[in-house]
């Protein structure tokens, strides 16, 4: 990586802001899931060994750029303080004279955690003079904030800019060069699995995918637009229309380039996602009146075979509905036939990664990225501003 990285820096006795991402899910005032906490802590632990002063600063839901304490991260100072066996102290701003207190009297090794940034909308509108207050906490900055790198804000763009020093945290670094091996230098065969909703939102990653993948495996509701495009009529099920010709074109494209672009060959369908009446059919039988929910036994068959031959994998978005359990099968079957095999495998994207998890599979995969987002727009070959703005590693470092 050309980027500077947290172990280039020197961090003794510094004032170090380090913008992560503990958006975590909330129930009732509760973390009900504090995996992205864990996944900061590698590079919360290292600043603490260096004696480092640590300024954790995050975002938390959407609460429209004014305070609501529905979304305050003070539990997460309460987690993270348990995991680190640690007093975290909590400040009940991100910027202003108590918090610059506050963060003067940390001594080394200390942590403080900020409240959410969005409670100013100065963050998401990347406000120069807000950026400038956050940099005013810091000697050294750190992202590790991947699933907001996609973000052009205030934490994760304009505050390098009144920064000495900007660099990747562990779990960026850790982002950054599994999808950099998987754009560049991966090895062939390559898979590119992608589903989900919408062919709208991955239209970008299937183009970059026909420059490096041997095979694209679609499933998921996206598939149906593909579907149409081949003149095969797809009853009730999801389909963007406005895209159809854009598929025909992806199609093409594939076709030119020698990529094979697999459709799904039969689907389980049902007249609705409430109807206990679901059964498998081919894809060219598909009723009028019935809609294609998850992917076939034969099509799991055929996909898991290319997976099975694959050196790498990457994938995102699920096969079906898999948040219900009659059409969960596909996404399931698929987590399963991508842990087995034994090439170097990338999963992006929530749904994908919680299928992952779900399965019980999640280890044997070779990166499961933190951020959606953040990991579509870079597989799509887009520049991310979080990556962009981090200083670049040169001779002289600018300690
Ligand atoms: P995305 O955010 O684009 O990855 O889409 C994920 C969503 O796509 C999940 O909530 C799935 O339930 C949904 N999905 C997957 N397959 C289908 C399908 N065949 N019909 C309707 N929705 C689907």
């Amino acid at each position: 990586m050309n980027k500077l990285g947290i172990s280039d820096l020197d961090l003794r006795d510094r004032r170090v802001f380090m913008r992560v991402d503990f958006n975590v899910p909330l129930a009732d005032g509760q973390i009900t899931d504090d995996s992205r906490i864990q996944a900061a802590l590698p590079s919360i632990r290292y600043v603490i060994e260096k004696d480092g002063k640590l300024v954790l600063a995050s975002h938390l839901g959407r609460p429209k750029g004014k305070p609501d304490p529905k979304y305050s991260l003070k539990p997460v100072a309460t987690r993270l303080g348990e995991l680190l066996r640690t007093p975290v102290r909590f400040a009940p701003e991100c910027v202003g004279p108590e918090v610059e207190q506050m963060v003067s009297v940390l001594l080394r090794g200390g942590v403080l955690l900020l409240e959410n940034l969005r409670f100013h909308a100065e963050e998401e509108k990347n406000d120069p003079e807000f950026a400038k207050q956050l940099a005013k906490l810091c000697d050294v900055y750190v992202n590790d904030a991947f699933g907001a790198a996609h973000r052009a804000h205030a934490s994760t763009a304009g505050i390098a800019a009144y920064v000495k020093q900007a660099a990747a945290g562990f779990l960026m670094q850790k982002e950054i060069e599994s999808l950099t091996h998987a754009l560049t230098s991966a090895e062939k065969p390559y898979v590119a699995i992608v589903g989900g909703a919408k062919i709208s939102d991955k239209i970008e990653l299937i183009e970059s995918f026909l420059n490096i993948a041997n095979s694209i495996l679609i499933g998921g509701a996206m598939a149906y637009t593909f579907l149409r495009a081949r003149g095969i009529a797809t009853g009730k099920s999801l389909v963007e229309r406005d895209k159809i010709d854009r598929a025909k074109d992806l199609l093409a494209k594939a076709a030119a380039k020698n990529v094979s672009l697999e459709l799904p060959v039969d689907h389980v369908v049902a007249p609705s996602l409430e109807s206990t009446n679901s059964h498998v059919t081919s894809v060219t039988d598909t009723p009028p009146d019935e809609m294609g929910l998850d992917i076939g036994p034969e099509t799991i068959r055929g996909f898991s075979g290319i997976i099975r031959q694959a050196k790498t994998i990457v994938w995102n978005g699920p096969m079906g509905v898999f948040e219900n359990p009659k059409f969960a099968e596909g996404t399931f079957a698929i987590a399963r036939a991508v842990a087995d095999s034994k090439a170097f495998s990338i999963v992006g994207g929530g749904d994908s990664a919680a299928a992952v998890a779900e399965s019980g599979v999640a280890s044997k995969i070779t990166h499961i990225s933190t951020g959606g987002g953040a990991s579509l727009e870079f597989l799509s070959g887009q520049k991310l501003p979080g990556i962009e703005v981090l200083t670049d590693k040169g001779p002289v470092l600018r300690k």
